[in-house]
């Protein structure tokens, strides 16, 4: 079977990509190994930045979230200090973020995508990939009923993230990625309340970190920072609550909306960045090209800005036979990237001290405290926090 473009991956990258192809007119394929009930339903990002919005409404790909897309201006963090809010939406360049769950954003592409006559195959993971450095690449596909067949476009997009098959096809020493363990492991949970505040709150505790991310008016997504390797199930709903009411310091701060954990699951905190983000004819997007810690919620967002920078290559080199774009498109993303990278890092150990009273853990906490007080007390620090915190 022959294609133009074959996209691995029906995330937020593959499915801005497949969108901003189809109404190029470009043919395109997406692959996707879930079912589609599966990628229609999985909770995981929330927060859009005003340039992803942008982008997306310059598309027409927003109609859903710009209808029920709610905007956040305000964080607060808590902390032996107190709490203070940081009203970022006033500060920086004055923007706000939109709360707009993934699953919800991705329903909508796909329907978008499916509406400009595109074609995804669910249920079917990309098993290899073939000739990627020559003129016609190809992967190789097994279907929901063990059907196997080989797909062949002129260019292929990985957008299946890092454990995908686009990372794998890439042989020794085509790329290098740059990759960093930040030892911080999150307990991801999604409780069936709605939110107990208004901000977004980031807890700072010596039992660790705990956060509050608001999702609807009935689902509240929550962390909890848990020791490496820790099995999500051993997390009771009982226990869980118990833990956020100790590092949400809710007796000095009012009472958290409680209700069943729908979704608990572990996130390691850990970055890659590949470099470039191409070999021959594959192109790689959001997660596959680089991964984020969701310290800073930024991985959706790079998602949507490097599917939309591949989109517009491509459409160059496929329409007006303009290849520019896609020798200039690892340069072009990169810098972003590792602005992204930088402020999400640089997060982790704001909200992250050591756990334990050994010499350097107590330290560490030290500086963390300074870091902390320095953005309550510093209007440029607080300046510069809003202008990354929203910025991508
Ligand atoms: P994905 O969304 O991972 O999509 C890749 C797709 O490829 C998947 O559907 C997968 O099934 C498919 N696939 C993989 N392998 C194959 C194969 N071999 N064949 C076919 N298909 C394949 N980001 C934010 O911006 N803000 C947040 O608040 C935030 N919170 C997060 C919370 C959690 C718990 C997690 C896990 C992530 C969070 N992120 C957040 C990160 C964000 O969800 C990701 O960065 C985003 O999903 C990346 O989009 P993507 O399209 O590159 O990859």
């Amino acid at each position: 079977q022959r294609t133009q473009v074959v996209i691995v991956g029906a995330g937020p990258a593959g499915l801005v990509l497949g969108n901003m192809l189809r109404a190029a007119g470009i043919d395109c394929v997406i692959v996707e190994r879930q079912a589609r009930a599966y990628v229609e339903q999985r909770g995981r990002a929330g927060f859009l930045a005003p340039a992803s919005v942008r982008v997306l409404e310059e598309h027409g790909l927003a109609s859903g979230l710009l209808a029920k897309g709610q905007s956040h201006g305000t964080c607060a963090f808590r902390g032996e200090h107190g709490q203070f809010e940081l009203n970022y939406g006033e500060l920086g360049q004055r923007q706000v973020l939109t709360v707009y769950p993934q699953q919800f954003l991705v329903t909508d592409l796909i329907a978008e995508f499916l509406g400009r006559g595109g074609d995804i195959r669910f249920g079917t993971t990309v098993t290899g990939m073939h000739g990627i450095d020559g003129d016609s690449p190809s992967v190789d596909c097994l279907g929901p009923d063990e059907d196997t067949y080989r797909l062949t476009g002129e260019y292929v997009a990985g957008c299946d993230g890092q454990r995908g098959a686009a990372l794998r096809a890439l042989p020794a020493g085509a790329a290098t990625s740059f990759r960093r363990h930040h030892g911080v492991t999150w307990l991801a949970l999604l409780a069936q309340a709605p939110p107990s505040m208004e901000a977004v709150t980031y807890a700072v505790h010596e039992r660790g970190f705990a956060g509050h991310m608001a999702r609807t008016a009935t689902v509240t997504r929550f962390y909890l920072q848990v020791p490496r390797g820790e099995d999500p199930e051993a997390w009771t709903d009982a226990r869980v609550w118990e833990e956020l009411r100790t590092r949400m310091r809710t007796e000095e701060f009012g009472p958290l909306r409680e209700g069943p954990i729908l979704e608990r699951t572990t996130v390691d905190l850990n970055s890659a960045v590949s470099v470039p983000m191409r070999y021959g004819r594959l192109f790689l997007a959001g997660d596959a090209a680089s991964l984020i810690s969701p310290s800073a919620a930024k991985g959706a967002n790079l998602a949507v800005m490097t599917a939309r920078t591949l989109a517009a290559a491509l459409t160059d080199a496929l329409v007006g036979g303009d290849e520019r774009g896609l020798a200039g498109y690892s340069e072009a993303c990169l810098p972003r990237i590792w602005h992204a990278q930088e402020f999400s890092h640089w997060m982790i150990n704001l909200l992250h001290g050591p756990v334990g009273d050994g010499e350097d853990a107590v330290f560490l906490r030290r500086l963390q405290h300074a870091r902390l007080m320095s953005l309550r007390d510093m209007r440029s620090h607080q300046d510069h926090f809003a202008e990354n915190y929203v910025g991508i």
